[in-house]
C-alpha cells in the first residue's frame, strides 16, 4: 500500500514547548495528529519558565503536572520596585499560588515523551514549512498524508522565514539569565526592578531549601559580568542576603513580534507572537492560543470557512496588549523625562488604590481572564 494517503486532522510544526502541549491537547480531544520538527532537541534547556495558574490547569488536565520530577516553586507575593516610586508595589493572592516556577525542560520532558508513546512525532525533517499546506498530499518519512489544519509553532523562526509575514518591533534589547544561590529565604516572593537601563527580574527557582532564584535582566547596552552582579547585590542583598552566583550567564536577543493572520496556517506561540519577557507571560499566552483553539474546536467543524479567522479575531487583542504593554513599560523607564514619571507613577497610584484594577491586574497575572472568547 505504497501509495495509501493517510488521512489526519492535525500536522503541527514545530515540536517546542508549545507545539507538544497543542498536540496533547489535540489528541485529547481524539484527533488524529502528526507533530515535525526540524530538530531532535535534547532537554538541555537550563532556563525556568513562571507558569500561570491558568497554565497550570491546563498542564493539569493533560497529566503533565502531577507528574513532573522537581517540585514547582510557588510564586505567592510579587513584589515591583523602581526608581521613581519611594514605595513598591505588592500583589499577593490569598486563595491560591499567582504562579509557579519550573524548569523548562521538566514540562518539555513530559510532553516529548507522550508524544513518542504515541508515535506521532518526527523529528529531523528537513522540510520547509512552505510544503506545508492543509488538504494537500505530503510525502513524510515514505508515506503520503494530508491534513484539514496545519498549525505553526516553530517559535521565533518564524520571523526569519519568508512565506510568515510577521511584524517585528525591534526593542533593542537582550536579556542576560543566570542563577543564584543565596542564604536567606525567598519566601515564594518574585521581585520585579526598574531601572532606566531595563527590568531586572528575580523569581524563585525549585529547590527545597527555598534558597536558589534566577535572574533575567533585559537592557540595551549588554554589562559585563561583574556590573550585572553588583546591579543584583544592591537590588536584593536585605532580601536574599548573601549571594552566590552560578558560572554561566546566559544571553537571548529579544525581538517582539506579531504575525499576520494566514488563511492556510494557526499560528501559536511564539510563531504567533513573542513578547519582552519583563511580563514573564510569553509561554502563558502560548497555552492560551492553545485554549482557544480547543474552544473553537467545540464550537465549529475544522472545515468551517472562517475557522482561521475566528481563531484569529479571538487571539489578536490579548497578543498585541501585552506587545503594547511591555514595549510601553519599557519606553516609560528608559526615556526619564517628567511627563513619563508623572505617568508612571500615577499607574502605581492607581494600582495602589483602586481595589478593582488592582484585582483585575492580579487576574490577568494568573491568566484568569479572557478578554475575548
Ligand atoms: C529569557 C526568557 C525568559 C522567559 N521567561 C518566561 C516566563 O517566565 N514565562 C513565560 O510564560 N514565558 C517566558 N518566556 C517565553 C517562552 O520561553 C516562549 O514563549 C516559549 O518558549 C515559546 O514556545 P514555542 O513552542 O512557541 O517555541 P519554541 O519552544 O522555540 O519551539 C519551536 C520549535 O520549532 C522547531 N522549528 C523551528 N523551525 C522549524 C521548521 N522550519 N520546521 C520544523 N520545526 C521547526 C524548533 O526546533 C523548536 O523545537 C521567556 C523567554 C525568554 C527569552
Amino acid at each position: 500500500m505504497k501509495n495509501k494517503i493517510h488521512k489526519y486532522d492535525f500536522l503541527i510544526v514545530g515540536a517546542g514547548l508549545i507545539g507538544t502541549i497543542a498536540a496533547l491537547a489535540l489528541i485529547k480531544k481524539k484527533f488524529k495528529v502528526l507533530v515535525i520538527d526540524k530538530n531532535n532537541r535534547t532537554f538541555e534547556d537550563n532556563r525556568t519558565l513562571a507558569v500561570n495558574a491558568n497554565s497550570v490547569d491546563f498542564l493539569k488536565s493533560l497529566g503533565i503536572w502531577n507528574d513532573l520530577r522537581s517540585k514547582p516553586q510557588p510564586i505567592d507575593k510579587i513584589v515591583i520596585k523602581d526608581y521613581i516610586n519611594k514605595n513598591p508595589l505588592i500583589f499577593e493572592n490569598v486563595n491560591e499560588p499567582m504562579g509557579n516556577v519550573i524548569f523548562n525542560k521538566e514540562i518539555y520532558k513530559r510532553a516529548v515523551l507522550k508524544l513518542k508513546k504515541f508515535k506521532i512525532l518526527i523529528t529531523n525533517s528537513d522540510l520547509k514549512t512552505s510544503e506545508f499546506l492543509p488538504h494537500k498530499k505530503i510525502y513524510i518519512n515514505q508515506n503520503y498524508y494530508t491534513f484539514k489544519k496545519v498549525i505553526m509553532s516553530i517559535g521565533k523562526n518564524i520571523i526569519l522565514n519568508k512565506r510568515h509575514s510577521s511584524i517585528i518591533f525591534n526593542s533593542g534589547h537582550y536579556s542576560q539569565v543566570g542563577f543564584i544561590q543565596h542564604t536567606k529565604n525567598h519566601n515564594n516572593t518574585a521581585y520585579e526592578f526598574f531601572t532606566d537601563e531595563g527590568p531586572l527580574a528575580i523569581l524563585p527557582v525549585p529547590a527545597d531549601n527555598r534558597k536558589r532564584s534566577t535572574f533575567i535582566y533585559s537592557s540595551k547596552d549588554l554589562i559585563d559580568k561583574s556590573q550585572l552582579k553588583k546591579l543584583i547585590y544592591k537590588k536584593i542583598e536585605k532580601s536574599h542576603g548573601k549571594l552566590i552566583f552560578d558560572q554561566s550567564i546566559l544571553k537571548f536577543p529579544i525581538t517582539p513580534h506579531l504575525t499576520k493572520d494566514d488563511k492556510n496556517y494557526i499560528y501559536v506561540g511564539d510563531s504567533l507572537k513573542s513578547i519582552h519577557p519583563v511580563a514573564g507571560q510569553g509561554w502563558n499566552l502560548g497555552i492560551k492560543d492553545v485554549q482557544t483553539l480547543c474552544r473553537l474546536i467545540d464550537q465549529f467543524s475544522l472545515e468551517e470557512k472562517n475557522f482561521n479567522s475566528y481563531y484569529y479575531s479571538r487571539r489578536f487583542l490579548e497578543s498585541t496588549l501585552y506587545l503594547g504593554f511591555t514595549s510601553i513599560l519599557n519606553h516609560l523607564y528608559e526615556n526619564k523625562n517628567s511627563s513619563n514619571i508623572k505617568i508612571v507613577k500615577l499607574g502605581f497610584k492607581v494600582l495602589n488604590n483602586i481595589k478593582v484594577v488592582r484585582d483585575l491586574f492580579i487576574r490577568q497575572a494568573m491568566g484568569r481572564t479572557n478578554l475575548i472568547d
